[in-house]
């Protein structure tokens, strides 16, 4: 008998939702699904409409057009009680007023839940985010780490479809940040609840996600797995926004089945596998660019080549970082980074040294030229 693999269902659906303010559209006509148990990230620069999307689907902000479905059900014009979502704010939002326990079980006490049933839950979600004991304090009393862990027992007691986490660790310092990622991904694990996450961190999106949406200018550039979005960037904003990237502008010329050549803006010219873009980019006389990530680079004397192709260019910084070095080099109109292992008795270049830069058939990944 062959097991058939279900499809995820999907536990968000937003279509061609848009929200404006006033003159400003925030949101501009995007469409996303969320599947159930799904990590999904929000990432973007300050400003390009993700904390707007989340605080749409958590029902604080009404869009100006378009649907947004919560485990198949429309929601669009639902009171944010009325939905099955938590949410996780920045600032924390605890009521100063109240204990620990009591913030924890406000999402209960308005349901009107038994006592008993209230009292129990809130020791279990105070033991889950690991603060049992502190159930008697006021949120003054607590760090901004543990103020944290309230808001997410105060989220996730009442057990929604879906968590809605609005930048939760910007407030915190780095080691502090560090541990809550792992728990906010403990938590993901252990209790398989959907969680849609906005950051503008590419670090935390890329280490916590399933999904990541990349975000800009209110619309969606690319939907995909951490992976996919680094190596496989849709256009140049993800490619620049994402990790580092080196992007040189060129023109394709020559193309056969296997491969092609592009004269660079800065006069070499790079001959490349056909992989390295989708065949309706490689088209003769097309404006193309091409994304290096620095580790794809060789660096060497001038003159010491290895592989296809060779870029010549001076040092204009050299960083020692421990594993390996970072040289920025000036390769004509662009200054390109390049990493390097530190080997013992490897050698190094200096600030004003003419190098040659090498690189195979198959280093960069070309996207169409002008995409941004
Ligand atoms: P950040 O990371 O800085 O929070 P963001 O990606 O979450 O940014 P949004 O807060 O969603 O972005 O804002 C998107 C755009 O909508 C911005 O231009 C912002 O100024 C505008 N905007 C957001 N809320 C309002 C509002 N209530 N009234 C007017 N404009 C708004």
């Amino acid at each position: 008998m062959s097991i058939q693999k279900q499809q995820p269902e999907t536990v968000v659906e937003l279509s061609n939702l848009t929200k404006r303010f006033r003159d400003v559209t925030a949101v501009d006509d995007i469409d996303l699904s969320i599947r159930s148990g799904e990590f999904l990230t929000l990432l973007g620069p300050s400003g390009c409409g993700k904390t707007t999307t989340l605080r749409m689907v958590a029902g604080f902000e009404k869009p100006s057009d378009g649907v947004i479905r919560i485990d198949g059900e429309g929601v669009t014009n639902t009171a944010p009680y009325d939905r099955d979502t938590g949410m996780v704010f920045q600032q924390y939002a605890l009521f100063p007023h109240m204990t620990v326990a009591d913030n924890v079980a406000f999402g209960l006490e308005m349901q009107g839940r038994p006592r008993d049933e209230i009292d129990e839950r809130t020791r279990d979600a105070l033991e889950m985010v690991r603060l049992s004991g502190l159930g008697d304090r006021y949120p003054s009393e607590l760090s901004g780490g543990q103020q944290q862990r309230v808001a997410l027992a105060r989220a996730l007691i009442i057990e929604p479809s879906v968590l809605l986490l609005d930048e939760p660790l910007s407030n915190l310092d780095k080691k502090l940040r560090q541990e809550m990622r792992l728990e906010i991904l403990r938590l993901h694990r252990e209790l398989d609840v959907t969680m849609i996450y906005v950051t503008h961190n590419q670090d935390e999106a890329l280490t916590m996600s399933d999904r990541m949406a990349v975000m800009n200018d209110g619309n969606i550039h690319q939907v995909g797995t951490p992976e996919e979005v680094y190596r496989h960037p849709a256009d140049e904003f993800v490619a620049d926004f994402i990790g580092n990237a080196n992007l040189l502008g060129g023109q394709v010329t020559n193309v056969s089945a296997d491969s092609y050549t592009v004269d660079l803006d800065n006069g070499a010219s790079a001959q490349l596998a056909a992989s390295t873009a989708d065949s309706a980019t490689v088209s003769e006389g097309r404006d193309v660019v091409l994304l290096f990530r620095p580790e794809r680079f060789r660096i060497g004397a001038r003159g010491e080549t290895s592989g296809d192709n060779h870029l010549d260019g001076d040092v204009v910084e050299a960083t020692f970082l421990g594993s390996h070095m970072e040289y920025l080099v000036d390769v004509g109109d662009e200054i390109v980074h390049v990493f390097k292992q530190t080997l013992v008795d490897g050698e190094r270049f200096e600030q004003g040294e003419a190098v040659t830069l090498s690189f195979g058939r198959d280093a960069p990944f070309v996207i169409p030229g002008g995409s941004t």
